[in-house]
C-alpha cells in the first residue's frame, strides 16, 4: 500500500502545547490501544475529572441536605454563575446573556414563545430545508399549537442547484424577497449533515436591517467554531452541551438571549420560579417578576449534577484557552484536508461535502459507492466515525483530545481501504 507523504504528524504532536489535555479525557479502548474517536460532534468524551465534580455535589447533599443550596464550596443556588463565564466566552456573549437550563429542543420551544409572534402580515418563518429533525418537528408543532398551518408559514430554503450547500447570497435574497412577511429567521449555524458553517454574521445583519427576529441553533457550533453572538446582534440562540462541550449524554442545554430583550417585560414567556427576581423569589408572591437577564427565562430548579458535569468540561476549555483551541483546530483541519487531497489526487472515489472555507471541526465525506463498506471497515479498525444515510461518513477531530497522529492514521487507513 502506498504511504501518504505528508507525514509530519508526530512533529506536530510534539510541538503541540495542548497535547497534555488528551490525558484529561477517558478515551474509549479498543483491543490493542485507544480508539481513534472522531465523534466529538456527536457525543464528546468524558473528562477524567467529571466524577470528582459530581462527587462534590453528592458530598454536599450528604453533608447539608437542602442547605446545600446555600452552603459548601459551591452553593447550588449560585452554581449557574460558575458556568456562564466560560460559556459566554465560547459563544461571544455577555455572561448575562446566557442561561444554562433544560435541553435543546425544549429551549427552542420556549424561545419561540418569546421570539415568534406572528401578527398581521408578518407570520412566516424562514428556515433551511432538511434541518435537523428535532428542529423541524419543533417548528411544525409549535406553529400548529398557535393555530397556524406549517405549510402556510414555514418557508424552507433549499440549497443551490442539486448540491447540499447553502449560499449566503441565496439566503439573503430569500430574506429580502419575503421581508414583509417574515416574523422569524431560524437557522442551524453549522449544518449537522454537511458541516457547512453559515455566514451567521452577514445573515444576521440583513435580518436586523429588515427588523426581523433571528435565532440560531448552535448544536454543532458551540465549542466548535468562533462565535460572536452579542456583536452579531441576533435575538436568540440555543445549543446542547453533550456534543463539542463534552457534558455527557443528555447534558444540560444553554441559551443566548440578547441583552436588548432582558428588560422588555412585554415579551411573552413561559415562566417558572427559577426565572423570578432573586431578591424577592422566596417571598413567594403572586405575579411573575423576571430576573432582568437571560436567567429570567429559567423555569425550574436546575439539575446540579448536570451543572457539575458541564463544569468539568468548561474548566478544561478555560484552562486550555479558547484561542489556543481554535488555533490547534485550524492546524488539524489543514492536515486533514491536505491528506485527503493527496488521496483524492490518485483515487477520486469520494467527495468532501464540507466547504473548505466554511468548516469547523467536522468534515462530511460523500461516497457515491461503497461508503457503507468503508465505514464498516473503519469501525473494525477502531476508527470511530459515523454513517449518515444514504452515503455520507462524518468525522470531527477535536483539539481537546484528538491528535495529529490520529488524523494521519485515519487517512492512511482510508487510503489503504480504497
Ligand atoms: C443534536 C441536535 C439536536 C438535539 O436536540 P436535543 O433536544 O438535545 O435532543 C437538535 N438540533 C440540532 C441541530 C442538533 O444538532
Amino acid at each position: 500500500m502506498s504511504k501518504l507523504n505528508t507525514c509530519n504528524a508526530e512533529a506536530l504532536d510534539t510541538a503541540d502545547e495542548l497535547s497534555s489535555f488528551r490525558q484529561q479525557f477517558l478515551i474509549p479502548p479498543k483491543m490493542d490501544g485507544d480508539q481513534i474517536y472522531f465523534l466529538g460532534n456527536s457525543l464528546g468524551l468524558q473528562p477524567r475529572s467529571l466524577r470528582q465534580y459530581i462527587d462534590t455535589v453528592l458530598k454536599q447533599w450528604e453533608q447539608y441536605g437542602v442547605e446545600g443550596f446555600f452552603m459548601g464550596d459551591s452553593p447550588w443556588l449560585s452554581y449557574h454563575e460558575k458556568l456562564i463565564g466560560t460559556m459566554s466566552e465560547l459563544v461571544g456573549a455577555k455572561p448575562s446573556e446566557i442561561s444554562i437550563m433544560n435541553q435543546l429542543t425544549v429551549n427552542l420551544h420556549l424561545l419561540m414563545v418569546s421570539f415568534y409572534r406572528p401578527a398581521g402580515k408578518k407570520r412566516k418563518i424562514l428556515c433551511e430545508q432538511k434541518a435537523f429533525p428535532s428542529d423541524q418537528y419543533m417548528l411544525e408543532t409549535h406553529v400548529k399549537h398557535l393555530g397556524l398551518s406549517p405549510d402556510d408559514v414555514i418557508i424552507e430554503m433549499a440549497p443551490r442547484g442539486d448540491g447540499m450547500l447553502f449560499q449566503t447570497d441565496d439566503i439573503i435574497k430569500a430574506i429580502e424577497e419575503n421581508a414583509d412577511e417574515l416574523a422569524l429567521i431560524f437557522l442551524g449555524g453549522v449544518n449537522y449533515y454537511t458541516g457547512q458553517v453559515l455566514e451567521m454574521d452577514r445573515i444576521a445583519a440583513v435580518a436586523r436591517k429588515h427588523n426581523i427576529r433571528i435565532g440560531y441553533d448552535l448544536a454543532h457550533a458551540a465549542g466548535n467554531i468562533r462565535l460572536d453572538l452579542h456583536k452579531w446582534d441576533i435575538d436568540f440562540a440555543a445549543w446542547c452541551t453533550y456534543k463539542y462541550l463534552n457534558a455527557g449524554p443528555g447534558g444540560v442545554g444553554a441559551v443566548f438571549i440578547h441583552e436588548r430583550h432582558h428588560r422588555n417585560l412585554e415579551l411573552h414567556r413561559f415562566a417558572g420560579w427559577f426565572g423570578y427576581d432573586k431578591e424577592t423569589r422566596f417571598k413567594m408572591q403572586k405575579g411573575f417578576v423576571p430576573v432582568l437577564s437571560a436567567e429570567g427565562w429559567q423555569l425550574s430548579t436546575p439539575s446540579i449534577i448536570l451543572y457539575a458535569s458541564l463544569q468539568a468540561s468548561l474548566d478544561l476549555f478555560k484552562e486550555a484557552g479558547w484561542g489556543n483551541l481554535q488555533h490547534k483546530q485550524r492546524k488539524m483541519q489543514d492536515l486533514l484536508w491536505d491528506l485527503l487531497q493527496e488521496i483524492l489526487q490518485i483515487k477520486p472515489v469520494f467527495k468532501i461535502l464540507t466547504p473548505k472555507d466554511y468548516r469547523g471541526a467536522q468534515l462530511s465525506l460523500y461516497f457515491p459507492e461503497n461508503g457503507r463498506k468503508i465505514y464498516d471497515a473503519l469501525i473494525d479498525k477502531g476508527i470511530i466515525v459515523d454513517w449518515r444515510e444514504p452515503n455520507v461518513i462524518r468525522l470531527a477531530p477535536v483539539p481537546l483530545y484528538n491528535t495529529f497522529t490520529e488524523i494521519r492514521n485515519f487517512t492512511q487507513a482510508l487510503n489503504d481501504l480504497l
